[in-house]
C-alpha cells in the first residue's frame, strides 16, 4: 500500500493562501451591488404610518400646512409623494417628540449575546437598530465581532476596507480612549457604525496582555468599551452592541458596556443548551471579575428573544420547537419577550442579499410572509422601545439622586 506524504506546515500555508484568494475573489463579485447599498424610500401612507399620523388625511394636511418640514419628491406625474428616508425619519422625529429621548438623558446601550453562533444575533442587532431609527432615535451600532457580519450588513468589505485603527483595536490598544473617531455614518440615514474586520480578533490578546502590564495602574480589561463611549452617550439615543459567538474579552466587554441585554434564542435544543452555560459562565467570570474588585453592575432590562421559530405544528402533533418553546419559557420565566420572530424565507433571503426586512423594497408590503416577519420585527422593536423609554426614566430619577450612573439597584442584579 502505498503511503500518502504528510502534510507539512508550509502546506498548509499554502493552503491558507488559496482558502484567502477564492474567498476574495467569491467576496468581491458578490458584494459588488452592495457597495452601493440604499435605504428605502417611502409613500406618504408608509410616513404617516410611521408618525402615528391619526389618518392619511391629517398627514396630507400637516404636509401642507408645515413649510418648515420636508415635503418629498412628487412621482406618478404629479399623483403620488415619495419621502426618503432622512425626510421621513424628520417627519417621525416631528411626530413622536414626546416619545423621544427626554432633556438630560443620555444613550440606552444594549448588547446583542449569546456564546452560540448562528443564534441571530447580528440580524437581531441590525433589525432592532433600524427598527429604532424608524421610529425616530438616533443609533449607533458598535461590531465587537471580528467575524464583521454586522459590518457587511451595511454594504463594507470588512478586510478590504476596514483597516484595524479603523476597530475598536484603538481602544483595545490604548491609542484611543473614545470611540468618537471611530464612527462613521452609514447608507442609512440616524444610523452610525463603529465597523469591524477580522484583525479585531488581536485584541483576544491586547487586552489581556494590558492587564498584565498596566493592572495594578488601575486597567480593567473588561471597562474599555464601557468607558470607550461615555464621551458620546448624550449624542445618541441608543447604542446596539454586537457580539462575538464566544465567551471572549471583547463579549465581556460588550456586555460590562450594557444598560440591557437582548439574547436572541432560536427553540433548539442544542441552541437552548448552550444558553444555559451562558447565564453560569457569564455570572462565574462577573463574580470574579467584578466581586474580587468590590464592584457590581446591574441591567436596566435582561430579555429572551424566541428567533426563528419555525410554525407551529398541527392540531394534537407538537414538534421539537413547541417543546423547547416550553423549557425556555419555564427556565426564563418573565424575560422572555412576550412575542416570537418567524422562521421564514423572507429574512434568510433579505440576508444573502446582505440585507433585512427593513432593507425593503417596493412590492414587499403586498408580499404576505413579508408582512408577518416585518409586523413580528416592528413588535419587537416596539417592545424595546418601552425598555428604553423605561431606563430613560430611571436614568433621570437617578441622576436626581446624584449622578446618570449612580448606585440605585436595577431590578435585575447578576
Ligand atoms: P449570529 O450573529 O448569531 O451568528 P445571524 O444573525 O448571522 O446569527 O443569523 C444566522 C443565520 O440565520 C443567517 O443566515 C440569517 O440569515 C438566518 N436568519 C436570521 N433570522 C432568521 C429568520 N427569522 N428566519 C430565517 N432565517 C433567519
Ligand atoms: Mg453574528
Amino acid at each position: 500500500m502505498e503511503i500518502r506524504p504528510q502534510i507539512t506546515l508550509a502546506g498548509v500555508h499554502q493552503q491558507a493562501e488559496e482558502a484567502a484568494d477564492m474567498l476574495a475573489s467569491i467576496r468581491s463579485a458578490m458584494l459588488a451591488p452592495m457597495v452601493r447599498k440604499l435605504a428605502p424610500s417611502f409613500s406618504a401612507d408608509q410616513v404617516a404610518t410611521l408618525c402615528e399620523a391619526s389618518s392619511r388625511g391629517s398627514f396630507a394636511h400637516r404636509i401642507a400646512s408645515r413649510k418648515d418640514m420636508p415635503s418629498g419628491t412628487l412621482v406618478s406625474n404629479g399623483r403620488k409623494r415619495v419621502f426618503d428616508l432622512a425626510e421621513t425619519r424628520q417627519w417621525v422625529r416631528d411626530y413622536r417628540k414626546d416619545i423621544l429621548r427626554p432633556e438630560g438623558a443620555e444613550a440606552i446601550t444594549i448588547s446583542i449575546a449569546n456564546f452560540k453562533g448562528g443564534t441571530t444575533k447580528t440580524t437581531t442587532a441590525m433589525t432592532l437598530a433600524q427598527g429604532l431609527s424608524l421610529m425616530g432615535h438616533k443609533v449607533l451600532v458598535i461590531d465587537t465581532d471580528p467575524q464583521a457580519s454586522l459590518t457587511t450588513l451595511f454594504g463594507i468589505l470588512p478586510d478590504v476596507e476596514i483597516k484595524q485603527s479603523d476597530t475598536l483595536m484603538a481602544l483595545a490598544d490604548g491609542s484611543l480612549t473614545s470611540v468618537r473617531s471611530l464612527i462613521r455614518n452609514t447608507y442609512w440615514d440616524g444610523l452610525d457604525l463603529v465597523p469591524s474586520a477580522s484583525s479585531l480578533f488581536d485584541a483576544e490578546f491586547m487586552l489581556p496582555n494590558r492587564q498584565s502590564r498596566e493592572g495594578t495602574k488601575g486597567f480593567e480589561f473588561y471597562r474599555v468599551l464601557d468607558l470607550g463611549i461615555d464621551d458620546v452617550r448624550a449624542d445618541y439615543d441608543v447604542i446596539i452592541i454586537d457580539s462575538p459567538p464566544a465567551l471572549s474579552y471583547l463579549t465581556l466587554n460588550a456586555l460590562m458596556a450594557a444598560n440591557g441585554i437582548i439574547m436572541p434564542l432560536p427553540p433548539e435544543t442544542l441552541d437552548f443548551a448552550s444558553s444555559t452555560q451562558f447565564w453560569s459562565l457569564f455570572s462565574d467570570v462577573t463574580e470574579s471579575m467584578l466581586e474580587a474588585r468590590g464592584r457590581t453592575k446591574s441591567y436596566d432590562f435582561i430579555n429572551i428573544l424566541l428567533s426563528r421559530v419555525p410554525p407551529k405544528a398541527g392540531r394534537g402533533a407538537s414538534t421539537t420547537a413547541d417543546a423547547v418553546r416550553e423549557w425556555i419559557t419555564a427556565t426564563y420565566k418573565e424575560k422572555v419577550l412576550p412575542l416570537e420572530i418567524p422562521r421564514t424565507s423572507v429574512a434568510s433571503q433579505k440576508s444573502s442579499g446582505f440585507g433585512t426586512v427593513y432593507d425593503s423594497e417596493p412590492g414587499d408590503a403586498k408580499d404576505k410572509t413579508y408582512k408577518r416577519a416585518r409586523d413580528a420585527y416592528d413588535l419587537f422593536v416596539q417592545h424595546i422601545e418601552v425598555s428604553i423609554r423605561n431606563a430613560w426614566s430611571r436614568q433621570l430619577q437617578t441622576s436626581g439622586e446624584g449622578g446618570l450612573y449612580g448606585t440605585t439597584p436595577a431590578p435585575q442584579e447578576i
